[in-house]
């Protein structure tokens, strides 16, 4: 699987003049945040970002991403698989002060250099766009007649719990 399309850095003095568009695939093993929250390495991760200026030379990123990954069912707790998608409409500001300054309806990314982390970037949409929890449909469970006496499974992956890396994940300032 080539993610060769989607460069690791995209230079922040070109991209908007040139009003780039960037679009391909990306490995999971470049998403190692995201990864933490899934239940294996199957899955694919595309996307489109293009990079404009707006009316108030706003530096704008706009795209969408669309996702197929397996995180874990919180009832039986075996991989499941889901689809995610988003639309992503940022615009890039170099320090916490221009994020202020922004319009409401704009997300901030701050990039406090010329080099915008482009995996970093899709990462945290993907972060965001994932449900807390998921469940398989009901009674597609594996272990359905386990569930009622069920805690126990829950107490063992309590140390690996991919849902409190999410939810950690989602809490933390991102600016960091
Ligand atoms: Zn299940």
């Amino acid at each position: 699987m080539s993610d060769s399309s989607i460069p690791a850095y995209a230079d922040t003095r070109k991209i908007f003049q040139q009003e780039d568009i960037i679009s391909g695939n990306l490995g999971l093993d470049r998403l190692p945040r995201f990864r933490k929250t899934l239940a294996n390495d199957e899955g694919s991760v595309s996307l489109e970002l293009k990079f404009t200026f707006g009316e108030a030379k706003e530096r704008l990123i706009a795209g969408s991403l669309q996702a197929q990954v397996n995180v874990f069912c919180q009832r039986c707790l075996k991989p499941l698989a889901i689809a995610l998608a988003d639309d992503i409409k940022l615009a890039l500001v170099r320090d916490e002060d221009a994020a202020q300054r922004l319009d409401a309806e704009l997300d901030p990314w701050v990039c406090e250099d010329h080099k915008l982390d482009l995996a970093e970037l899709v990462e945290e949409q993907l972060i965001l766009c994932t449900p807390i929890v998921s469940y398989h449909e009901s009674g597609e469970c594996m272990n359905q007649r386990d569930y009622v006496a069920g805690e126990d499974a829950a107490e063992s992956v309590a140390t690996e719990n991919p849902f409190a890396v999410l939810k950690s994940l989602k809490n933390s300032d991102t600016s960091d």
